[in-house]
């Protein structure tokens, strides 16, 4: 049994009193809410911990070090990464794409090379690999989708020459729940030397993942996806990449040793995090991490799986909804419109409900653009959503065309 009142018990959020309406929140797409572990993780930090890393030859430093780097450890443990320098901190999936965007970018694409993305990518791994072509002279591929949504493999591998430098994909798409086929998508890039990155930031949250068995080269995701804070972010990538990768950002803590004709930089994962890190985030991160163990990730697919099932289903037995993407193989969130009403109006009267949804074009414009629509509403849950919370949507949702009549 999935113990969920008791996890919903941990989200200070949820047990805010006093409203006129329970918060039914349908976001976590976006941000998830943060159990009280975390806060209480990041706070103790503040309040009895706290001091800078890598720096200090006092206690306080060194057991504040301590703290950060055994996070990393943690991080590589959930990832099933080969070694602990293969986890770099960055602010969010949206910065690790662009240090891989500029590092591998500086190092291996030049005029006339390629980049293959995909048709359901978000903007930040769609504009990072943008902003590069422009500046080299490379070109954007875009592999297409099947009318299910899903990935066109065929044309994948049409896509792929001697010219094509990196495969850039979404793991699990926010707008579709769509799970892309990774191992398999990798397995024919390397077949011809290309390395991939995956944008992990919708998957790690919802299934349990393993970067040796996918053997993606590069791994990203943001920590506020996954129950932890904002502001950080994981770039994982294997080692010799990290060894060969010219350095992002200057400043302290990537040097080794610098003069004014020469620095010589750390070595990795060091040289690709300058300056002071989010050191109390990643303290956070590292108890989101252990709240996911103590509930165990095939425990929370089997609860994401158990909703998305009845949401698509519900959702899809109303004559006036579209829900988009392949409905038998999504996780973690629906995406639909609604005949005739525009998302804001709908996310507007759902909010009046005490609903929380998120209405728009989801950062993904180009996929808007493939369905025809300038903008969804998206249904996305977490470890603490209920079947009832689907149950208030789709009321919302009946209670939403009553206001704008049949
Ligand atoms: N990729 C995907 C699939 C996402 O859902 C998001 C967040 N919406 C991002 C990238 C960007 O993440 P962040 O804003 O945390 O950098």
């Amino acid at each position: 049994m999935y113990p969920l009142a008791d996890i919903q018990r941990q989200f200070p959020i949820l047990q805010v009193s006093g409203q006129a309406k329970r918060l039914v929140y349908l976001d976590t797409a976006a941000s998830a809410q943060k159990p009280q572990v975390v806060i209480d993780a990041m706070s103790q930090f503040y309040q009895r911990e706290y001091a800078n890393v890598h720096r200090g030859v006092y206690q306080l430093s060194e057991r504040a070090t301590a703290l950060f780097e055994n996070v990393r450890d943690e991080v590589a443990r959930f990832l099933n990464a080969g070694h602990r320098q293969e986890i770099v901190f960055t602010r969010g999936t949206t910065e690790a794409i662009n240090l891989v965007a500029s590092s591998f970018g500086a190092l291996s694409v030049r005029a006339g090379d390629d980049i293959v993305i995909t048709t359901m990518e978000h903007h930040s791994n769609i504009v990072s690999w943008q902003m590069l072509c422009e500046r080299t002279g490379a070109n954007l591929k875009v592999i297409r989708l099947l009318p299910n949504g899903q990935l066109d493999l065929e044309h994948y591998k049409s896509l792929l020459t001697p010219n094509t430098k990196l495969v850039a994909i979404i793991h699990l798409s926010n707008v579709l729940g769509i799970i892309n086929p990774i191992a398999d998508i990798v397995k024919i890039a390397h077949a011809q030397q290309i390395p991939v990155l995956v944008d992990g930031a919708q998957a790690v949250p919802r299934i349990s993942v393993d970067v040796k068995a996918l053997d993606c080269d590069f791994y990203v995701f943001s920590a506020h996806k996954l129950y932890g804070p904002t502001g950080l972010g994981v770039l994982y990538a294997k080692q010799p990449w990290l060894e060969r990768l010219p350095p992002y950002q200057g400043g302290g803590d990537m040097i080794r040793q610098v003069t004014f004709a020469k620095t010589e930089y750390n070595v990795p994962p060091y040289k690709f995090e300058a300056g002071t890190p989010p050191i109390a985030e990643v303290i956070g991160l590292g108890a989101a991490l252990q709240f996911m163990r103590g509930i165990g990730m095939a425990q929370i697919h089997q609860h994401e799986a158990e909703l998305t099932r009845y949401a698509v289903e519900r959702l899809t037995a109303l004559p006036f909804v579209t829900v988009y993407g392949d409905c038998a193989h999504k996780l973690g969130l629906a995406s639909f419109t609604v005949d005739n009403i525009h998302p804001h109006d709908i996310g507007t009267i759902l909010d009046d409900e005490g609903i929380a949804v998120r209405a728009g074009h989801h950062c993904a414009m180009p996929l808007m653009d493939h369905y025809g629509v300038a903008a969804m509403v998206r249904a996305s849950f977490g470890v603490y959503t209920s079947l009832a919370d689907i149950d208030a949507l789709i009321q919302g949702l009946h209670r939403v065309r009553e206001i704008f009549g049949d």
